[in-house]
């Protein structure tokens, strides 16, 4: 059967294996629950259970691999849940901090994928920084984990910009040509709104118009609350699962349109149980009445789900600057967001 969502069929599917995590980034929405979280994992045979040949042969699917709530790395069986996806065919495109894990389970991972495959490491500085925000990772695992991936599958360096990494741009760029990897992506955080955080780079250049439309959001929300029933009124919600390419199912088996922190949304928790892969077969998650009653709230931004309020709404005063802005710029005028330094895989 070919899986849609809202009348269009899923072209990418996101798997958030696990809500393990050996570190503790200031802003992940799991370090606050650090401790409290009971540590679960999605089950391989789950996995095995909802990617079957016949749904591999009947999707034209891209598998991501990669974490909300957790690290993949950390998924106790890992390997042979992958083992699983690449015997379908399917392609993976794998993220991770790339920490804590040794040269052999490295090596048994990249011998399962095919070149096209890729890895992309969230290292967001040098060995020096990279731990500011990504605080607990390791850097000698982190070092180990790149050297058995580049050359053997497509390799991505993905550095948020930060008040301690911004002098060193550079650097980071030639390191990350020196190791090997295949490009560099450089990404604005739109996470704090506050532009005097002490995460928040000094030089402007490195804002991302996305933590301004948050900061502006927050303030209408915050009023809409206080009584202005008309704060939400200048809010567009556009939907980012309009083109359905990352369907999550998250590590406790609920499955949602897109992979932001939605656990904790009232909404979504009040429908869970139709949207449980453990209870309900995905193609009848996918078919739920419930999204069509999703997208008729999204016009009207005050009734919608405050996720998809903060994660797809735009600040009418800020839809221009969204629209025209090259978010990823890291000089004046030149838009570095990726920098690639190998070929791709189509030459
Ligand atoms: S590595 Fe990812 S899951 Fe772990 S604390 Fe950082 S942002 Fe959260
Ligand atoms: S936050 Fe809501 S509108 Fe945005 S992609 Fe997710 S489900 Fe769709």
């Amino acid at each position: 059967m070919v899986l849609r969502y809202l009348d269009r069929p899923v072209t990418g599917m996101h798997l958030e294996v696990t809500n393990r995590c050996a570190l503790r980034c200031a802003e992940c929405v799991r370090t606050p629950l650090r401790g409290k979280l009971p540590a679960t994992d999605l089950p391989l045979e789950l996995v095995q259970r909802t990617f079957t040949v016949e749904m591999a042969a009947e999707n034209d699917l891209a598998i991501v691999i990669c974490g909300t709530y957790g690290d993949l790395v950390f998924h106790p069986q890992l390997h042979e849940l992958v083992a699983h996806l690449k015997a379908l065919g399917l392609p993976i495109r794998m993220t991770t901090t790339g920490s804590h894990r040794d040269r052999e389970w490295w090596q048994r991972l990249v011998a399962l994928l095919d070149p096209s495959d890729s890895v992309a490491f969230s290292i967001d500085g040098l060995e020096d920084t990279n731990h500011r925000y990504r605080q607990g990772a390791d850097w000698a695992s982190i070092m180990t984990a790149l050297s058995c991936c580049v050359d053997r599958v497509q390799t991505s360096w993905k550095v948020i910009v930060f008040r301690h990494n911004e002098h060193q741009l550079d650097e980071i760029v030639a390191f990350a040509r020196d190791m090997g990897v295949d490009q560099i992506r450089i990404n604005k955080s739109g996470r704090v709104p506050n532009p005097d955080h002490p995460l928040v780079p000094q030089d402007p250049v490195h804002h991302a118009v996305k933590a301004k439309n948050k900061a502006a959001l927050l303030a209408r929300l915050a009023r809409h609350r206080g009584g202005d029933p008309d704060a939400l009124a200048g809010v567009r919600i556009v939907p980012r699962c309009a083109s359905p390419d990352n369907v999550t199912i998250f590590h406790d088996g609920s499955v949602f349109p897109c992979c932001i922190d939605v656990l904790d949304d009232p909404w979504f928790v009040a429908r869970r149980a139709a949207f449980d892969l453990h209870r309900v077969p995905l193609a009848e998650v996918l078919a739920a009445r419930h999204w069509r009653e999703l997208a008729a709230s999204w016009p009207t931004p005050s009734e919608a789900p405050r996720a998809c309020l903060l994660r797809c709404g735009i600040s009418d005063e800020l839809w221009d600057e969204y629209g025209g802005d090259p978010r990823y710029p890291y000089r004046e005028g030149v838009d570095n967001r990726r920098i690639r330094f190998k070929p791709g895989p189509g030459g």
